[in-house]
């Protein structure tokens, strides 16, 4: 069921015995601060009440790397288990009631759907690695010509010492006067 592109499941339709749903969707920077695509399963089966999502996702995506700014794969794999309440429920916990999946991952729902796109997005967001660099052995960049000495060494390399710090006292005067001191 596609409603506005994005996948809701009514909870009470979901059969005792559990159900299937198949994801492919793309994320955006403006929702997941990432571009890219993810694709994988959501088994629902309801439980006492709640209901219970196996997800299985693997996200293709690319970032910058900071260092050298090429572009990197920075895909991941999503693999968890929540267990989906209410949004009253989250209401009635801040009134001082314990949830039940009080060490679980919890997803909220509204209005007795569930929006898999938005489950989606929430386990993206968790899971973004922290990996900001395209190797720990990026060279990055010249601080003084930006060529990336992934590369090859720049011309930089060939000067002598005290050349470069010439270049390097030129810039930072430069960076004073801008600054207007
Ligand atoms: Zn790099
Ligand atoms: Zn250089």
């Amino acid at each position: 069921m596609r409603i506005g592109g994005s996948m809701r499941i009514r909870v009470k339709d979901i059969p005792a015995e559990g159900q299937d749903a198949a994801v492919d969707m793309p994320l955006t920077k403006g929702r997941t601060s990432m571009d890219g695509r993810l694709k994988g399963t959501v088994n629902l089966r309801p439980m006492a009440g709640e209901v219970v999502a196996s997800v299985e996702a693997v996200v293709d995506a690319k970032s910058a790397c900071s260092r050298c700014l090429e572009e990197f794969d920075n895909g991941f794999k999503i693999d968890v288990v929540l267990v989906c309440v209410p949004v009253s429920e989250l209401e009635a916990e801040v009134e001082g009631k314990q949830l039940s999946g009080d060490e679980l991952d919890l997803h909220f729902y509204e209005d007795g759907l569930l929006d898999i796109n938005r489950m989606m997005e929430e386990q993206v967001i968790l899971n973004i690695p922290m990996q900001t660099v395209c190797s720990s052995e990026c060279r990055g960049l010249c601080p003084l010509c930006g060529a990336n000495l992934n590369v090859g060494p720049c011309e930089c390399a060939k000067r002598p010492v005290d050349e470069r710090f010439h270049v390097l006292r030129d810039f930072m005067k430069g960076t004073n006067k801008s600054k207007g001191a």
